[in-house]
This record gives structure tokens, C-alpha cells and sequence, in this order.
């Protein structure tokens, strides 16, 4: 096996199990070890501190599987950590409040850049690092072997994260990151439910693996307040909030987004459930343009829901993204009624929830009102962070209420 020697003092972080070592901190590598391949990470006098995934071509050179010179990674140990990801979740099969949930979550369950999702029977899977691409068929046969009664595990590995991986060629995407890995093909719409409300899931087209599993305890609090309300949902994607609201006896509902087939399926995730009293509309049009919209007619609202897609990827670009969740967050501030609710998320992995925090009393400022902070919410427990990976936290949220 290869062997990569750490510069002197950069060792500090793998000895805390940070799992990501960066190109910067490798001093040298014995040999060319291959993209993916297991390597041997050792500090600068020699002593072996583990084992981990090579990535020639990222930042992250090495992403580790092992802290412990005596355990180099094999098919079992890869299995057996699946495994063990599968069994933490065992409560969210048994408990009835939702058949859909992640089951492996990357770093935070010892797999980097794995990403497996369960949806009611099917399994949707992302391999976003050389080394989860590396371990893939070991990881697909013990999904197979742990998930109860699992139908088939299906890949939706099309994500950018491969290209800075080296393993897409030029920028062009891979014809084999999607498609069946095995058992059966999953039907065209997953059919899926959370708290009493039912959904339909596109594997296949939607975001991330299908949906927005990170956000059901938000969900289940934004619902909370819904009761009699008027809301208006923004980023409604296929209307999850909006649908947990309605269920929860919302007044009316704007499910609010820019993609026309997005609202497509919140429409017939609307048909599933038969319920009535509540006044559901859909809206195709930009957030931005269209809050300004409102507030010039006057409209407003007793339940506001902003739950935008990430706006920095990097630190450089949050000064940017701090511009724009500011912007929205003010106008929608001034469409609260007295005693309104806003939800408001952010889930750019650079933006601490302190600097999200910032954002949110500036705009409060500049809307020249007072808010309570009523609930900071975060990413579901089957999202978790684990304490030597900080940079697992992603998704954070505020719930406000308007004085
Ligand atoms: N709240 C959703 C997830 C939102 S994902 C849920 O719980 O399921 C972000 C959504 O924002 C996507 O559906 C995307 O189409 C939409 N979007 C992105 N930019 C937008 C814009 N400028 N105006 C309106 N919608 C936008």
C-alpha cells in the first residue's frame, strides 16, 4: 500500500479525526497511488495515524476511512460501516412517522461522499469522491444485504462535486452516475409520507436524490404555527411546507417557486391527500421579483416560509449570498402581519448560523421591526453532524415571529 507522509505539524487534525486531509498538509507520497485508492497516512517521522481514500485530483487529497493503524480498510469494514449507518436508523423505519430518511450520510457516518436516501423500499444513492466511487459495488451489495425488504438501489451520483474528483472527463457528465445499481427499476413517482402527509418523489429528475429529507423536522415545526393561517411558501419546490402547513389547518397557501415542473408535482402531491379548507395556489415566478410585487400591492401574510436553494458554495462567494438572503429576508419581514411567522433557512454550508443570524437582525433592522426568535432548527437527526466534522452542518434555520 501507498504511503503519504504528512509535513511536520499537520497532523493535528487527523489525530482529532477530522476526516479531510488537504493537499497543502501532504509533505509526500510514496509511489502514484490511483484515484480512490486506499492509502496509508502517516505524520512526518513515520508512525501510521490510519488509512483513507486518495484523490489525486481534489483539494481534499485524502479522505479517511480509519483512525486506527491496526484497521485498514477491507470490503467488511466498508460493509460493516454500512451497516452500522443502516442500524442507527432503525427507529425511523419502526415509528410510523415517515418512510423516507437518509441512511448514510457521508463523513458524519465514517463514508465520505457517500449519500444514500431511503424512499418507502427504494434506495437512491450519490458517490461524490474518488474513494466512494471506489467502494461503490461494496457499499450498493451491503445496502442490498442490511435495508429490509429493499427493492433496489438506484444512483444519482450527476453531481458537480465529481468533476473537482477528476471523475468526470473535460466538464462533461458521465453517462454511468445515474441509473439502476440493483434490484428493480423504481417506478417513474415514489409515493412516500411524512407526518400524515403524503408525497411523490422524482428519483429520477429531482433535486439532490428527490427530496428535501434534511428539512422534516422544520417541516413539523412551521406546521406548528400554520393553524387558520394565510402563508405564502417560498422555494415551494414540490411543496413540502406548504402541504405540511395545509395539513395542519392553514387558511390558505402560495406555493411560490421558479420551476413550472416543480409545482407540477406539488399539484399532485396536493391531489393525494383529501383534504379541503384550505386555499392552495401555485405560483411560477422569480421570489426575488415577486415579493416586490406584493409588498407594491400591499398583500401580506400570517405564515412566510424562505427556504432558498444554497446561494454560496464557497467562502468567496458568500459576500455575495449574505446580499441576497439580506434582500429576501427584508421584504419578506415587511409582508408579516402583526404576530407573523417567519421561517427562514439557509443551507450554504459556508455561512455559519451566527453569521445567518447577522443577516437576519440587519434585515429586521432595516424592516424597521421586532422579531422574536421562537425556534433555531437544523438538519434532521438522519442528517447528522458528527463533533470532528464541523463542516457536516449545512442547514440552519430561524422561526421569528413579527412584534
Ligand atoms: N422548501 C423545499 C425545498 C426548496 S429547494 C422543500 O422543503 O422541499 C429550492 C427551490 O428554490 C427549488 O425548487 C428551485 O426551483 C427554487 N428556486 C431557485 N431560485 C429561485 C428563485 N429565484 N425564485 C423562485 N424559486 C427559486
Amino acid at each position: 500500500m501507498e504511503k503519504v507522509f504528512l509535513k511536520p505539524e499537520r497532523d493535528y487534525s487527523v489525530r482529532h479525526r477530522h476526516p479531510w486531509i488537504f493537499s497543502g498538509a501532504v509533505r509526500n507520497v510514496t509511489g502514484s497511488p490511483a484515484a480512490g485508492e486506499t492509502v496509508e497516512v502517516a505524520d512526518s517521522s513515520g508512525e501510521t495515524l490510519g488509512y483513507g481514500s486518495w484523490s489525486p485530483a481534489s483539494q481534499i487529497r485524502v479522505r479517511m476511512m480509519s483512525f486506527d493503524a491496526s484497521v485498514v480498510p477491507d470490503d467488511a469494514f466498508v460493509g460493516g460501516l454500512v451497516a452500522a449507518a443502516v442500524g442507527r436508523r432503525a427507529g425511523f423505519l419502526v415509528d410510523g412517522r415517515t418512510n423516507a430518511f437518509r441512511l448514510v450520510h457521508g463523513e458524519s457516518d465514517g463514508l465520505p461522499g457517500v449519500v444514500a436516501d431511503y424512499y418507502n423500499g427504494w434506495v437512491v444513492t450519490q458517490f461524490a469522491s474518488a474513494g466512494a466511487e471506489r467502494w461503490k459495488s461494496v457499499i450498493v451489495d451491503a445496502i442490498m444485504q442490511y435495508v429490509p425488504f429493499c427493492k433496489g438501489v438506484y444512483n444519482r451520483s450527476d453531481v458537480d462535486a465529481r468533476s473537482r474528483e477528476g471523475l468526470r472527463e473535460g466538464n462533461g457528465q458521465a453517462a454511468d452516475e445515474t441509473g439502476v445499481l440493483a434490484g428493480g427499476e423504481p417506478p417513474e413517482l415514489i409515493e412516500m409520507f411524512e407526518d400524515g402527509v403524503r408525497y411523490l418523489v422524482d428519483v429520477r429528475k429531482g433535486h439532490k436524490t428527490g427530496f428535501y429529507l434534511d428539512q422534516r423536522d422544520a417541516r413539523a415545526s412551521v406546521a406548528r404555527y400554520a393553524n387558520g393561517a394565510d402563508m405564502l411558501n417560498c422555494f415551494a419546490y414540490t411543496g413540502g411546507f406548504g402541504l405540511a402547513a395545509r395539513a395542519a389547518g392553514a387558511q390558505s397557501v402560495i406555493q411560490l417557486d421558479i420551476s413550472r415542473s416543480s409545482l407540477d408535482l406539488a399539484r399532485k402531491n396536493e391531489d393525494l391527500d383529501h383534504l379541503c379548507g384550505t386555499k392552495m395556489e401555485y405560483m411560477a415566478a422569480d421570489v426575488f421579483k415577486e415579493l416586490r410585487l406584493y409588498r407594491d400591492k400591499g398583500m401580506s401574510f400570517d405564515l412566510i416560509v424562505l427556504d432558498p436553494p444554497k446561494f454560496a458554495d464557497t467562502k468567496g462567494q458568500l459576500m455575495r449570498a449574505m446580499r441576497g438572503y439580506k434582500d429576501i429576508n427584508l421584504l419578506a419581514m415587511k409582508l408579516l402581519r402583526p404576530n407573523g411567522v417567519l421561517a427562514t433557512f439557509s443551507c450554504s454550508g459556508a455561512m455559519t448560523p451566527e453569521m445567518f443570524l447577522t443577516v437576519c437582525r440587519e434585515a429586521a433592522f432595516d424592516a424597521k421591526r421586532c422579531f422574536q426568535v421562537l425556534e433555531r432548527t437544523g438538519q434532521a437527526p438522519d442528517h447528522p453532524v458528527s463533533l470532528s466534522f464541523p463542516e457536516g452542518l449545512y442547514l440552519k434555520g430561524l422561526i421569528l415571529r413579527a412584534q
